[in-house]
């Protein structure tokens, strides 16, 4: 039987409804100019995106997973080296480090957050020496829209002499201590990937810096390694440009994303304040503001939540039924010592709600009404 009025779980349709006429007027614009790969909308986004979250510079990219290899190769990352990476994350994380042919060490999460323990980090580290790896970098992963505790983990990236990598696919547009999302370390890599807070029409993402050598440097690897001039290539780069007409897209979303994280929000504090006394909803860490990527609840019995919900009509999603190093792809590839048992016991059990900007009050009573029905049962 079809469930009654299914929701979205990301209304994408109701944020194009909003912008339809501009997103429309900016990419007729894009077909009249004809130019298709780093038009002038490239250069006006990056320009936009760095004054967004004060980075100095800002490279659009291809992907958020093109971002973090590019990140990675800019550091002369690769073969011999080591990468820590929480053991609970997108996948994408890890395989970027897998493709420049370095390795990814697993790191547990914090039991609050669900971010990278930085008490564990040096367990990794030690490992990585242990196996005749150089550990070169930390990728801090802002898990659902917050930020990771950046502080500790850039106190222990310096004490090591490692570089700091923020993944910060789901949190473009939070911050920590004041400080945005973008200059919370010292690359910060996101993604436009349609269902992330700001997302395009397509695929897309971008690296930020204010090291002004390093931006250089990433604009070269995302065309081929290009030089000074069009045909001289001075390193083996990526073909990673951002599309101009998703850039055209871009400008017209970012024009009201600050509007839809006050709306996201609003969100959030309802969900919480209506289930916070029966399932254990998100924490945010002092001090930080979420973009709400995910809202993300762990339950008991999750799978009979989530199809309890799914025949009322209301979707949910697993953001991840399993750590990394648990996928098949992934299983041979080293865990620091003290394991991940918090990344296991998250996995099994969380939850993530609708969630987007234009979560209406009823259709939200709608889902907390359901939400509490479906854990009391
Ligand atoms: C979405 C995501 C990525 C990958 O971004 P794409 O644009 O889909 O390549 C990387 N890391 C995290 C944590 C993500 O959520």
């Amino acid at each position: 039987m079809a469930p009654p009025n299914p929701l979205p779980f990301n209304d994408l349709n109701a944020q194009h409804r909003r912008i339809a006429p501009g997103i429309e007027r900016a990419l007729r614009q894009v077909l009249e100019h004809g130019r298709f790969i780093m038009g002038p909308e490239v250069a006006r986004l990056e320009t936009l995106l760095a004054e967004f979250c004060g980075a100095r510079q800002a490279i659009s990219c291809g992907s958020g997973t093109e971002a973090l290899q590019l990140a990675l190769m800019a550091l002369n990352i690769g073969s011999g080296d080591a990468v820590i990476v929480p053991a609970f994350t997108f996948a994408a994380t890890a395989e970027a480090v897998v493709l420049v042919g370095a390795t990814p060490v697993f790191v547990d999460i914090e039991d609050y957050y669900g971010m990278i323990d930085p008490l564990k980090i040096e367990q990794g580290i030690d490992l990585a020496r242990n196996l005749g790896l150089r550990p070169r970098a930390i990728m801090a992963v802002d898990l659902f829209g917050q930020p990771a505790s950046h502080g500790e983990i850039n106190a222990v990236a310096e004490r090591h002499q490692m570089n700091l990598i923020a993944d910060a696919a789901q949190s473009f547009g939070a911050s920590l201590d004041g400080v945005p999302v973008g200059r919370l370390a010292p690359i910060t890599v996101t993604s436009f990937f349609p269902a992330k807070p700001l997302g395009c029409y397509g695929d897309g993402g971008a690296v930020f810096t204010d090291d002004e050598a390093l931006a250089g440097i990433l604009r070269s690897l995302r065309e081929h390694g290009q030089g000074a001039t069009r045909y001289e290539h001075e390193r083996v780069g990526l073909n990673s440009r951002l599309d101009t007409m998703q850039a055209a897209v871009l400008l017209e979303k970012l024009a009201i994303f600050p509007d839809e994280i006050e709306r996201r929000k609003q969100a959030a504090s309802a969900y919480t304040a209506a289930l916070c006394d029966i399932v254990e909803t998100p924490l945010l860490r002092e001090g930080a503001q979420s973009v709400w990527a995910q809202y993300t609840i762990r339950v008991p019995r999750r799978e009979q939540v989530a199809s309890q919900l799914l025949a009322v009509g209301i979707p949910t999603a697993v953001h991840y039924p399993r750590p990394v190093p648990r996928q098949p792809a992934y299983q041979g590839f080293p865990v620091a010592n003290s394991g991940i048992s918090v990344a296991e016991k998250w996995s099994e059990k969380v939850l993530s709600l609708p969630m987007h900007a234009y979560l209406e009050p009823e259709i939200q009573q709608r889902i907390i009404a359901a939400v509490r029905s479906a854990v009391r049962t």
